[in-house]
């Protein structure tokens, strides 16, 4: 098959939703349907014996959360899915975001009781701003829900998109009888394994009432909502919905040929200079995510490469930006539901592991040529900073390695300011500080308090050379450099960062950065 085509078949997305929602439980039903596991349940079961393996990992456990994320890949009518599993938590909110700049589209999972909720709606808003189309899977139908028209009309005027239902439900919560194909007029019946009758064989089915309210609900849809469009729904405009149980596994696969017709394939990827496409023959990717090794025995990572272009080949050598390293890439990793094995060939819009020493790093660009630079994978600004205090100040090197390496996995961003020699790091959420902590006990053998910093907020500077000396003459006691170097600006608080940015026009204030 041709590069082209392989990449055309490509369905790369992930699940937002709020925790609880049943964005695992909708993982597993999918995988099941893809043929990648064998009975439900699975994947939770993986996840447990994952989390006993790793003693940093006891946070999830006592937590019940899971921090890990990873990729399983699955086929489905002919479409190679690639699904990006986002950790739920909300406090892993910054490496959700950048699993997300590795996504081509998202199935936003929706509790029928308890409508939009804040996580779903923060991760709908960097949906939004990246442009990647959503698919909605209104769950938990068969329990107590709220009307079907308050679910669309909270879509419609939260998120401001035009919502298209692809079926239509009979009742809810005991009274679940089914849901009626808006667009083949036929009903699929609940708790019979999703059995397709026509509409004729649903009259003698359904009692008078439910044919009434469903032939009035019908005509209000139809009249009143949105028909789906797949060029309104590829640009972010409209999302089709569907409601369902992932439990009972109803409506499941229709969300997923669903997917599997209209998701779209991988997109054309921005890069310095130019504007990288799949089927460029150029093999490029970029680095969305490093994870540690589950054994914490050895310091081995594995960054996760999105494929932008190519036909990947195993051993093919690849050249990182900015560092110019070139990588042997000997033992890419394909990861499915129980299993990673090693590829000989991947396609844009797939998701490699490249095992690695810590060379690779979050935002890296990877190419064949080595002048491919990707834009738009941020970090972004921290909303808790943390002083760093060793209890043995002897370890000061160790401490600037092991800080310098957690952040490169993006477990913290770390901050050195221009005065004094304490680190700051900063996170997202507060559960980060705890993982970070027992992280560094565990795998560097460093005992260190966190503790408040003068510090309330950070900002990346930019502006002209004349401005930013002005700048740093007026505020190096507020300067600090990122792991890369970058000038950065640490606040001890709005006020006095509007106060700053009010007294320099000529510098911006940057809440995210992106890797040069
Ligand atoms: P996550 O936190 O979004 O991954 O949610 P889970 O998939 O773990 O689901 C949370 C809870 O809701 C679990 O107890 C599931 O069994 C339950 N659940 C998920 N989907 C459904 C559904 O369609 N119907 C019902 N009744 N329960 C569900």
């Amino acid at each position: 098959m041709t590069l082209a085509h392989e990449a055309q078949r490509r369905r790369t997305f992930a699940i937002i939703s709020h925790p609880d929602a049943g964005k695992t439980t909708l993982t597993e039903h999918l995988l099941l349907l893809g043929g990648a596991i064998h009975e439900a349940g699975r994947v939770k079961a993986r996840g447990e014996a994952r989390r006993a393996r790793s003693d940093w990992m006891k946070i999830e456990q006592e937590r019940g959360i899971s921090v890990t994320s990873a990729v399983m890949t699955f086929e489905f009518h002919d479409a190679i899915f690639n699904l990006l599993d986002t950790p739920g938590h909300e406090d892993f909110s910054e490496d959700t975001y950048r699993t997300l700049t590795a996504a081509d589209s998202a199935v936003m999972v929706i509790d029928a009781a308890k409508g939009i909720e804040a996580q779903t709606r923060k991760l709908f808003e960097v949906c939004r701003l990246r442009d990647i189309p959503i698919m909605t899977f209104v769950n938990k139908m068969d329990r107590e829900a709220r009307d079907p028209f308050e679910i669309v009309d909270e879509i419609a005027d939260q998120l401001q998109l035009d919502v298209a239902p692809m079926s239509w439900p009979v009742g809810q919560g005991l009274n679940f009888r089914g849901v009626y194909d808006l667009y083949k007029d036929e009903f699929s019946v609940f708790g019979k394994d999703g059995e397709r009758i026509s509409s004729a064989e649903m009259v003698a089915r359904l009692r008078p009432e439910e044919k009434d309210k469903l032939d009035e609900d019908v005509e209000l849809v139809k009249a009143g909502l949105s028909h789906f469009d797949a060029a309104s729904y590829r640009e972010g405009h409209l999302t089709p919905l569907f409601f369902g149980s992932a439990l009972k596994n109803f409506s499941v696969r229709d969300l997923l040929a669903h997917l599997a017709e209209h998701a779209p394939p991988p997109r054309a990827q921005s890069a310095k200079e130019k504007v990288v496409h799949p089927a460029d023959e150029e093999v490029s990717g970029f680095v969305f995510k490093v994870q540690a090794n589950m054994d914490p025995n050895h310091r081995d990572r594995v960054a996760f490469v999105r494929l932008a272009s190519g036909r990947f080949r195993r051993n093919m050598k690849l050249t990182q930006s900015g560092t110019a390293k070139t990588i042997g890439v000997h033992n890419p990793i394909l990861f499915f539901a129980q299993s990673r094995e090693t590829v000989d060939e991947a396609y844009p819009g797939d998701i490699i592991g490249i095992p690695n020493h810590g060379v690779l790093r979050v935002g890296d660009t990877l190419s064949e040529s080595g002048k491919l630079v990707f834009t738009g994978i941020p970090n972004f600004a921290p909303e808790i900073l943390r002083r760093v205090r060793l209890s043995d100040p002897m370890k000061q090197k160790h401490l600037a390695r092991a800080l310098t390496s957690l952040a490169e996995e993006g477990v913290t961003q770390v901050f050195k300011p221009q005065i004094g020699s304490y680190w700051i790091v900063g996170v997202v959420g507060p559960l980060q500080l705890d993982v970070l902590k027992s992280r560094l006990r565990a795998e560097y053998g460093l005992d260190v308090e966190l503790e408040q910093a003068p510090y309330d907020t950070a900002r990346w500077i930019s502006g002209s050379d004349a401005d930013i000396e002005k700048f740093l003459d007026g505020n190096r006691g507020g300067m600090a450099a990122d792991r890369d170097g970058a000038p950065v600006f640490l606040a001890k608080s709005a006020w006095e960062l509007g106060y700053v940015a009010d007294k320099n026009p000529g510098i911006k204030f940057a809440k995210t950065r992106e890797r040069a």
